[in-house]
């Protein structure tokens, strides 16, 4: 029977519409979306931050940079800020 095949059919269709809704978001699938974090980039900073406004962000002094968390792990060597975790 061709039952099952519409139906599925139907609900990829649902989540195609649902994506739309959020077309300001980067167009990825949702199994890789990406985290972005704040980071401070300066020498002494270590931490990532999720919260822009977090005070640990707030005593930075140099540049605020947005990057993926990924990056912030590695590429920055970052960990997790001390008010977040
Ligand atoms: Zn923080």
């Amino acid at each position: 029977m061709l039952a099952k095949l519409p139906k599925i059919a139907f609900i990829g269709f649902l989540f195609f519409l649902l994506s739309g809704f959020t077309e300001h978001l980067p167009s990825v699938p949702a199994k890789s979306q990406t985290t972005y974090v704040y980071i401070c980039v300066t020498k002494n900073s270590y931490a990532y931050h999720f919260d822009y406004y977090c005070r640990g962000l707030k005593q930075c002094k140099g540049e605020k940079r947005k990057v993926t968390l990924s990056d912030a792990k590695g590429k920055y060597e970052r960990k997790i800020c001390g008010y977040e975790d």
